[in-house]
């Protein structure tokens, strides 16, 4: 038997190793990463790697020995470059591979902004490599400009702010957020950067990176130029998926699966951010780029292959947080609304929960500083008259 072969050592990959042990799962597990660590958790690079809060080795999950101890097999610094569905294998940069499944756990990589490759000071965000040259970088207590008011990019400012720099961040668009939250939910988080003291600027896109081998600025579509020393780039992720060009697996949008996560050839399931999947739960398919989606996929996963006479579908309800300004923002469910509200529940606008309607159902909500009454929406969410409970649960008490 060639067991499994998850692809891909970082946090969906890592929890499907072990929900598949934990399941009784006996034959060979490898995990195969491109980076030359073992896994580790990316959250604290956009926050404590940045201030100095947390050490590089508080990042790792588990230790060599937890993998010994689990009988798995870890490969980092080898690559997949191919997959063949008919023949069973995983082509890598390390020779080629058998397996009975393979799980596609190969995440996504940042975005980078063309034309700034040889530009030092020029940042993006995604690996404990990055995060340590933006560290080393913030030491030297330059001007810092984030381009995209993103979570990724919120939270680089807030951190950069933490340690009392001069900070901007431009966003093309006219609100913050305004794609994954809403307009009215993007207000809301603007008001968290004016007030951690970050020079917010909309509206505008950037049209040039200036400086000769060294970042001197950003020059703004409008022709504004931000003097900048430390440029941090947040617009987003491409899913790693260029392995899987000839593999005849739909990658329009990361790794497309049905419910099951399963991409369709027997034995080829993905995970984690690279996962497109069907969820029954809101009747569409959707590619979420969160921790805890990764891990309840993991979980979904192992368990599929462990049992393939009796197959569990992920019916999951998307789950972030996000820790800016000291503040904690949290949201669950989907954004596209028919409506949003906003309410205060405690009457200083320090604890907004809002709540996103979709028919008569409760599609989505979000909470700053406020676990306790959002987690409680979650029973709502995708009900038949969700939406008035949900209303009737969020009042503020009298
Ligand atoms: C800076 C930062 C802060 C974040 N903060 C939060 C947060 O506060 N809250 C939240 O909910 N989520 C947060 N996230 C998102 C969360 O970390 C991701 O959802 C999670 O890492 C996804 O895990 P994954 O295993 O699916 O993918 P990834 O973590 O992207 O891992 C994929 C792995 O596959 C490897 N790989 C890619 N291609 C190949 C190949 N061809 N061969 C071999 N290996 C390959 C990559 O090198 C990588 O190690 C944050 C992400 C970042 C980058």
């Amino acid at each position: 038997m060639s067991g499994t072969v998850i692809v891909g050592a970082s946090l969906a990959g890592l929890r499907t190793a072990e929900a598949l042990r934990k399941n009784g799962y006996e034959e060979r597990v490898t995990l195969l990463g491109m980076e030359d660590h073992l896994p580790y958790d990316r959250p604290p690079l956009s926050k404590g790697i940045l201030t100095g809060t947390v050490s590089e080795s508080d990042t790792f999950f588990r230790t060599a020995d937890h993998f010994t101890e689990l009988g798995v097999e870890v490969k980092t610094g080898v690559r997949a470059t191919a997959l063949d569905t008919t023949d069973r294998a995983i082509h890598t940069s390390d020779g080629t591979l058998q397996y009975d499944n393979v799980v596609i756990a190969t995440g996504a990589a940042a975005r980078t902004l063309p034309g700034t490759d040889s530009l030092s000071g020029v940042h993006v965000i995604r690996t404990l490599e990055d995060a340590t040259a933006i560290r080393s970088d913030l030491s030297n207590r330059p001007r810092v400009v984030v381009i995209g008011a993103g979570f990724i990019g919120a939270e680089v400012a807030s951190s950069a702010r933490e340690m009392d720099l001069d900070v901007t961040i431009v966003e093309a668009l006219p609100n913050p957020l305004a794609r994954a939250v809403g307009t009215e939910v993007g207000r809301l988080c603007a008001d968290l950067h004016a007030e951690g003291g970050t020079t917010l600027l909309c509206g505008n896109g950037v049209a040039e990176v200036t400086g000769n081998s060294t970042v001197e600025g950003v020059t703004l579509t409008n022709g504004v130029t931000i003097p900048a020393d430390v440029v941090i780039v947040g617009i987003g992720v491409t899913v790693n998926t260029g392995w899987l060009e000839d593999s005849g697996l739909d990658i329009s949008n990361g790794v497309v699966c049905d419910e099951y996560m399963s991409a369709g050839p027997t034995g080829v399931f993905a995970v984690g951010d690279v996962a497109a999947w069907h969820n029954p739960l809101f009747g569409v398919t959707m590619r979420v780029e969160h921790w805890t989606n990764a891990v309840e996929q993991a979980l979904i996963v192992a368990y599929n292959i462990t049992n393939p006479t009796e197959q569990r579908p992920y019916a999951g309800i998307p789950y972030f947080w996000s820790d800016q300004y000291g503040r904690r923002i949290q949201f669950l469910g989907r954004s596209d609304a028919d409506e949003v509200v906003i309410v205060d529940r405690t009457r200083e606008s320090r604890k907004p929960v809002a709540l996103y309607r979709k028919d008569d159902a409760l599609g989505g909500a979000l909470a700053i500083d406020d676990p306790m009454t959002l987690m409680p929406l979650r029973a709502h969410i995708m009900k038949e008259g969700g939406w008035e409970a949900a209303l009737a649960a969020v009042q503020p008490d009298s």
